[in-house]
């Protein structure tokens, strides 16, 4: 218990409990799993594992695009979710036992514990389990405030820089730079990288004079919707700060980055506000390059953004594409120290 509510960060959390899990039920495995909903259906994938004898760890998933395998596959979680109840179980021919436990909040789980036992549970240990599952509940309810902004429900501007550190660390970690004296990789343009976009609304200001904050506020808790819902599952939302939004899109083309900005950006567009009428906004996106620092890939994508506001604005702009058409001058880079 002390471990687990030790932590302020989701990814220790889910391991200290997966390891006190495993150790109190003397199971043979213990997985944390997300169930997330696509276009109605939900999908289930692992997020972090623990074996008999093993350590605990993050489960890496080579297909960033997957979202998992169909709740389908596992029936008996499959009516726990449906019908609301708070756990399942299922026992196979050689006498194995899995026991699932959403973490319900409110009526939604988007996590769930699964346990494998070599043999059906005891009452007792299903108690105790369910006594650590409800202090992991309730600490992921704290992180989770901790995390997102109070308005519009997306992650917050500290979220985003954590979020972003993570991000370059771990590309950083792959062997991806050229060794010294070898010629540098040439990465084919349709390759998948990650993407940063800024998003700011245009003339809010206004918006707010005319029809009050109240009005101004709902607007930006319906373009926060709007962007949930236009963007990918495994793409990230944030409001940074303001009417100024952040979205960090994962593993794929420019082709696709600039498909999925503009969907967003249209659907705004065609978005009839209430009272306010039509609202539109401004994008500038980048690439993120691992050996860059979030000033620098930040500061781009706002050039691009600036571009995009000073040339007519309900427009995505991408930073590389202005420097190679001569529309922007390239950022001169500086190894040796950082601006903030
Ligand atoms: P531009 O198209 O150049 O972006 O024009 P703009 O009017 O959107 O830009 P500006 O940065 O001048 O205005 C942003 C306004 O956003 C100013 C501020 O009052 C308003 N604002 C910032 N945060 C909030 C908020 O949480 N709620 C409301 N209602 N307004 C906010
Ligand atoms: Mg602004
Ligand atoms: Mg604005």
């Amino acid at each position: 218990m002390v471990d687990m509510t030790g932590h302020r960060d989701h990814t220790m959390l889910d391991i200290s409990v997966i390891s006190a899990v495993q150790e109190l039920a003397g199971a043979s495995q213990t997985r944390v799993l997300t169930i997330v909903s696509v276009r109605g259906k939900k999908f289930v994938r692992s997020r972090a594992i623990i074996c008999a004898g093993e350590a605990a760890r993050m489960e890496d998933h080579p297909d960033a695009n997957s979202v998992g395998d169909p709740i389908e596959s596992f029936p008996e979680l499959n009516t726990c979710i449906i019908e609301q109840t708070a756990s399942a179980t299922a026992l196979s021919h050689d006498g194995r036992s899995t026991l699932w436990l959403p973490i319900w909040i409110g009526d939604k789980a988007d996590t769930c514990l699964e346990i494998v036992h070599n043999s059906p549970y005891h009452p007792d240990t299903i108690q105790v389990i369910g006594g650590i599952v409800s202090v992991y509940r309730n600490f992921q309810n704290l992180l989770d405030y901790s995390e997102r902004d109070s308005l519009t429900g997306l992650l917050n501007r500290k979220t985003f820089d954590d979020q972003l550190t993570k991000m370059l660390q771990a590309s950083t970690a792959e062997p991806e730079a050229p060794l010294p004296g070898q010629p540098e990789r040439r990465q084919p343009a349709d390759e998948n990288k990650q993407w940063l976009a800024v998003v700011d609304v245009d003339h809010f200001k206004a918006v707010n004079d005319k029809f009050g904050h109240l009005y101004g506020d709902e607007v930006l808790i319906l373009i926060a919707n709007l962007m949930t819902s236009s963007f990918r599952s495994q793409d990230r939302v944030f409001r940074f700060g303001g009417e100024e939004f952040v979205v960090l899109l994962r593993s794929t083309t420019l082709d696709n980055a600039q498909k999925i900005i503009d969907r967003f950006r249209t659907n705004v567009e065609s978005h009839v506000f209430p009272q306010v009428g039509q609202v539109t906004v401004s994008v500038g996106f980048v690439s993120i390059s691992p050996y860059e620092s979030p000033v620098n890939i930040l500061g781009r994508a706002d050039q691009a953004l600036y571009y995009a506001k000073s040339h007519g604005r309900n427009q995505a702009c991408h930073y590389d594409q202005l420097v190679s058409g001569g529309m922007l001058e390239a950022a001169a880079s500086n190894d040796t120290a950082e601006f903030f």
